[in-house]
């Protein structure tokens, strides 16, 4: 009987658990030959997310949570989820049932095709406002041609993973996560399947316009250092032009003597410098707050609850 860990993070999601626990139950009790099992993640909920875990931990024996001390974000779930996880494959789904349980045995079907990870894509963004589609559709684009992982159109968090798979997946011990970006940096064989985009029955997305723009940004500069390569290039370029001009201008002092005109030209000079200064400086600035959330090496999450035994994994370094 080969084990299946089902990691959820839950944020506010008070509305949808029971639902989700029947919901997917009902699916994974007819998979025959795995035995499934569930971590709920309880991401500092201000609701009473906590307090229907701690009753599916004492109502249901395949049911674990862990609570944390404050909202961590869903990446810190993720990894809390994936870290406390041992079986021999995991599934990361939400809570809020936008993941149909339904596509859980195609996935352990691709997994039993022999792919190390299958994973759904979602084709459709229906109930998605427009300018946030096109959002992310400039995302995915910008994202491909700057790094060298490539994210795959539509591809949601909701995926089987193989053992193997999940320890590549832990040994990128970054503190600022961006799990879609290290999916696809880790490699395997990944299966994708499609699902129509599902609305949110109940609650509501935790995705302001303003965290979505920051995880864009977040992402790029997780796995790319071409931002930085554009400020060389930039600055490169300038500098030819601003010699050239130069060059023009001496000689044509020498020339016509001194022109004094000129007010129009210096003004554009100065703004337009001063513009590609502060953007350069500004890109160097995200590298630099990576860098520096980096070293402090704060743990990724705080726990506060737990319903089982931890054996939390450690890496070669001996970190958690
Ligand atoms: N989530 C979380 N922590 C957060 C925000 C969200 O654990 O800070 C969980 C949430 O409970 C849900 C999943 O992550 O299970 C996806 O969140 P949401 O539905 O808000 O995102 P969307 O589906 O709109 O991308
Ligand atoms: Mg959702």
């Amino acid at each position: 009987m080969k084990t299946v860990d089902i990691i959820v993070p839950c944020y506010n999601e008070e509305d949808v658990l029971h639902m989700f626990y029947e919901e997917t139950s009902k699916v994974v009790s007819q998979i025959q030959g795995y035995d499934f099992r569930y971590i709920f993640v309880d991401d500092g909920s201000r609701d009473k997310t906590f307090e229907i875990l701690e009753e599916f931990g004492r109502k249901y024996d395949d049911v674990k949570y862990i609570s944390f001390a404050k909202n961590f974000g869903k990446e810190a779930g993720m990894y809390a989820g994936l870290t406390y996880s041992d079986s021999d494959y995991v599934i990361i789904m939400d809570a809020d049932l936008q993941h149909p349980p339904i596509m859980i045995p195609d996935m352990v079907k691709g997994i039993e095709e022999g792919y190390d990870c299958c994973a759904a894509r979602r084709t459709t963004r229906k109930g998605e406002a427009r300018i946030r589609s096109a959002f992310s559709r400039t995302f995915y684009r910008l994202n491909n041609k700057m790094t060298d992982v490539d994210l795959v159109q539509g591809a949601v968090d909701y995926r089987i993973m193989s053992r193997q798979m999940v320890e590549a997946v832990l040994d990128l011990s970054e503190r600022q996560r961006f799990s879609k970006g290290i999916f696809a940096w880790v490699g395997f064989d990944t299966k994708w399947i499609p699902y129509e985009n599902v609305e949110r029955i109940v609650g509501t997305t935790k995705w302001s316009f303003r965290s979505l723009l920051k995880y864009a940004i977040d992402g790029i500069t997780a796995f790319s250092i071409a931002p930085l390569r554009m400020v060389t290039g930039m600055g490169f370029f300038i500098s030819v032009i601003a010699f050239v001009y130069i060059i023009i201008t001496l000689l044509n002092t020498f020339i016509s003597g001194i022109e004094v005109p000129g007010y129009v030209t210096t003004l554009s000079a100065v703004l337009f410098l001063g513009g590609i200064i502060e953007l350069s400086i500004g890109i160097l600035g995200e590298y630099i707050a990576h860098v520096y959330m980096e070293v402090k090496n704060r743990p990724i999450f705080i726990m506060k609850n737990t319903n089982f035994p931890l054996v939390k994994k450690t890496n070669d370094k001996g970190e958690s």
